[in-house]
């Protein structure tokens, strides 16, 4: 379980090898060890190797490396789906020396190794090294498939099951249904990402539901130490439920994409009198431009209260429209008939209603009057 070659695969604890046991080691730190000794000792290789045959001492050993594993607060946690926010994400699990094992579609060995983590192309190897988390940062849309591609019965039985979508509600309806009930399950949105959390993580927020944690101290203890990387990072630790996280997000998150996307079709370029807010509209094309369309589409399709939300949008910049025309037809018929406006009839523009689709006739009563 702890290790990765088969030369490295079962060292059995000898009286030279007694300091393993004094420090709970990462995997390629306990390689490194064994290569030590053995160009130290040449005999001392062999005699491992020899040991090693012999009834279940190495899973003693191994069990008792594990356990140690456990109590020092580090994670094995594997990365299913290495894209942008998956490598984002592992190099803070390894700056808080977690041990980080990674899997994705595409072949990222060479990013894995030069990170120190160990890529797995194939699946059924990345199960088979019993990590005590298996977190999804795949694309949206392809969630569903690579979740039931894993083959989970290589997996410990109650290993804990993450996922970092930006919607929440999707993910949780597909883990229940396809996770059987020893696993456990703990949704998640860090609410940053590449761009934004580039600098640091403080106050950023990081959204929870801890959707289905068996009993027992272990399991308890476990989600708790996968939440403290982010609390120890600074994040606001939010925990709320998937429902509510889709209904916020819906009208914060996705609206801030569209505003971004609809401006970069714009392509808008510096001058040189920009005005704060201008300059807060460029910012916002970079910090929404370099995320995937992948991931923008998933915002849409998989948050329910998305649609409604891009109608209102819509609503909205009519609405805007027609106040303006208004506006400028009042100034027309004050023009042509010499009609004086009378105080406090100014209008302020109207806003939409929270709850529908219902729009008050914003310019009605312009014309009319
Ligand atoms: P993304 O475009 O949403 O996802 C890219 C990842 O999905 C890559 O690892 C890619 O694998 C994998 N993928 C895409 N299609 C696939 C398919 N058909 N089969 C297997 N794997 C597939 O971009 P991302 O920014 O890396 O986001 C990953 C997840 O994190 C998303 O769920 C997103 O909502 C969430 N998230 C992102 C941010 C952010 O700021 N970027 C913030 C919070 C949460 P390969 O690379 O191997 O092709």
């Amino acid at each position: 379980m702890l290790c990765f070659t088969p030369v490295q695969s079962k060292p059995t604890p000898t009286p030279t090898s007694g300091t393993i046991n004094h420090c709970p080691l990462l995997p390629h730190q306990r390689i490194h060890y064994y290569h030590h000794h053995h160009h130290h000792h040449p005999s001392s290789n062999y005699r491992l190797r020899i040991r090693a045959i012999d009834a279940a001492q190495p899973y003693d050993y191994e069990s008792r490396v594990s356990n140690q594993f456990a109590q020092s607060n580090k994670l094995k946690i594997a990365i299913i789906g290495f894209g942008n926010f998956g490598q984002f994400l592992a190099k803070a699990f390894l700056r808080q020396g977690h041990s980080v094992l990674s899997h994705s579609r595409t072949d990222y060995s060479h990013i894995s190794q030069s990170l120190g983590i160990s890529f797995f192309q194939d699946p059924h190897d990345l199960c088979e090294q019993h990590p005590d988390v298996i977190l999804l940062s795949t694309s949206i849309i392809s969630t569903e498939p690579v979740l039931r591609s894993l083959p989970i019965q290589r997996l410990k039985r109650n290993t804990l099951f993450v996922d970092v979508l930006s919607v929440k509600e999707f993910p949780k309806d597909i883990f229940l249904q396809v996770l059987p009930s020893h696993f456990d399950i703990l949704c998640t949105h860090p609410m940053f990402g590449p761009e934004s959390g580039k600098q640091t993580w403080k106050d950023l927020p990081f959204v929870y539901d801890k959707v289905r944690i068996g009993e027992g101290e272990s399991r308890v203890s476990r989600v708790d130490r996968f939440l403290d990387i982010f609390e120890k990072e600074g994040c606001r630790m939010v925990e709320m439920t998937c429902a509510e996280h889709d209904k916020y997000a819906a009208g914060s998150q996705f609206i801030t994409h569209t505003m971004g996307r609809v401006l970069e079709k714009l392509d808008l370029e510096t001058t040189p009198i920009n005005t704060k807010g201008y300059e807060t509209l460029l910012n916002l094309v970079d910090n929404t431009s370099g995320d995937s369309f992948d991931l923008y589409y998933g915002l849409f399709m998989y948050n329910k209260n998305a649609m409604e939300q891009l109608e209102r949008l819509d609503l909205a910049f009519e609405s805007l429209k027609k106040e303006l025309f208004g506006h400028l037809h009042e100034v027309l018929r004050r023009q042509l008939f010499g009609k004086v406006e009378e105080e406090g009839q100014r209008r302020v523009l109207s806003k939409l209603p929270k709850n529908g689709h219902v729009l008050p006739p914003p310019s009605t009563d312009a014309i009319n009057n």
